[in-house]
């Protein structure tokens, strides 16, 4: 299947195509403040399998190990690496133009999931 998504305004466009994609709901705190939202919904995609096709986006190194990334208009999360598994590239469910097309699957990070959150992934308690 051949996906595609990006950001609010347009300029910052991604596609990738990949068979059985991970999909999971990350309650850390460098998600939820670079996001703005109680948590983020992240694909888990090959690096080979993904590529920009609009403008490049900004970058942030929000931790040793993890650049987030971002359109330098409009400010929407698009991606994250991480240099302890460079072979994934993480995309934002929300970001998608169907995010319909997946489900989140598990959580992680759930230790500093707000309590408010009812989660539906499948390794709640
Ligand atoms: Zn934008
Ligand atoms: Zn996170």
């Amino acid at each position: 299947m051949n996906y595609q998504g990006g950001c609010f305004c347009g300029k910052v466009r991604y596609a990738f195509e990949a068979g059985d994609i991970p999909c999971a709901d990350c309650h850390c705190t460098m998600c939820r403040r670079t996001s703005g939202a109680p948590y983020v919904s992240w694909l888990v995609v090959p690096d080979k399998a993904f590529s920009y096709t609009g403008d490049a986006p900004k970058q942030l190194q929000s931790s040793d190990d993890g650049t987030r990334f971002f359109c330098g208009d409009c400010g929407t999360p698009v991606a994250c690496t991480n240099k302890s598994h460079p072979e994934i590239v993480d995309v934002t469910l929300g970001s998608m133009d169907r995010p319909e097309s997946f489900t989140p699957t598990f959580t992680v990070f759930e230790d500093t999931k707000l309590p408010f959150v009812v989660t539906h992934a499948l390794n709640k308690d």
